[in-house]
């Protein structure tokens, strides 16, 4: 079976989305829990989740990221992210780990931070929104524990701002109406990675962004091995199956046992 191929030579790269996070209780983008509520109107996280939305109404973005940082906090590492941190043991420097997460829960489990490529920032930290450098730092304590809806208090709005230049803060994420760039989010860096790979292994994510789909299409191009590990029909599971990859249907910590069991041979 093809599924074989992952013990050839070579880097394997694991491709992270909100869906190993599922099964933490962290709500993806398309399920309903992630609307939200701004005076009368409901807004889908991908209208909010925008530079544009950010620069009309920051305090009402800045509740949203709160609320969900609050989330990612309470919730916990689970088996499929265990496993991610026991490939990396296993695989060494055959390992890369590049997730549009930005829940911080790969680190938490155990994956070191030189293998892991948080391509959508991390929703733990915060940066000046209009760039006055490139430095990002953790929020600091006394942001915890923001219940859904609550905003901000005018003493923590005071610390929502950049410590260089005094202009607004913003979380350290990338946002749906921005482009990917090295510095802040390894861009070239995972393309590079996806060049080289003998296999790339997507797990739970939709391909909505685009360069975890540049990176699915370069490794199926190439002809390398794509695995797909999601409950549902996607485009990773789509161009797997046309480039003779492997669509594994099921939860991502049920995929990733498989694909351990096959790497320890
Ligand atoms: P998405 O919400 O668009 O898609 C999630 C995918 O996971 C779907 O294809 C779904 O079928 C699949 N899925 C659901 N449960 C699963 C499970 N138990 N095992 C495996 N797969 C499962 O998420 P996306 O593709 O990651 O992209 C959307 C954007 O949302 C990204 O920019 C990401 O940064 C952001 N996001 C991050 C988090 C997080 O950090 N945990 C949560 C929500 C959204
Ligand atoms: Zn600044």
């Amino acid at each position: 079976m093809s599924l074989q191929r992952l013990r050839d030579p070579g880097m394997v790269v694991f491709l992270s989305g909100a869906g190993i996070s599922a099964e933490s209780g962290i709500p993806t983008f398309r399920g309903p829990e992630g609307y939200w509520t701004v005076g009368a109107r409901e807004y889908h996280p991908q209208e909010l989740a925008t530079f544009h939305a950010f620069s009309q109404m920051p305090e009402e973005v800045w509740a949203w990221y709160l609320y969900r940082r609050s989330v990612c906090q309470a919730a916990q590492p689970n088996a499929g992210h265990s496993l991610l941190a026991d490939l990396e043991q296993l695989l060494g420097e055959r390992f890369l780990l590049v997730t549009q997460n930005v829940d911080g829960l790969h680190l938490r489990a155990g994956n070191s931070r030189e293998k892991t490529y948080e391509v959508h920032g991390n929703i733990d930290y915060y940066r000046c929104a209009v760039n006055c450098c490139t430095e990002h730092w953790p929020l600091s304590q006394g942001f915890e524990d923001f219940a859904k809806g609550q905003k901000a208090s005018a003493e923590q709005l005071a610390q929502l701002r950049c410590p260089r230049c005094q202009a607004w803060a913003r979380p350290h994420v990338l946002w749906f109406d921005e482009c990917y760039d090295e510095v802040t989010y390894r861009y070239e860096s995972s393309r590079g990675a996806a060049r080289q790979a003998v296999a790339l292994v997507s797990v739970g994510t939709s391909g909505v962004t685009n360069l975890p789909l540049q990176m699915g299409r370069m490794v199926a191009g190439r002809g390398a091995l794509l695995v797909d590990i999601n409950p549902e029909s996607n485009p990773f599971s789509q161009l797997a199956q046309e480039s003779g990859g492997v669509w594994l249907r099921g939860k991502a910590s049920q995929g990733l046992a498989q694909v351990m069991q096959v790497l320890k041979g």
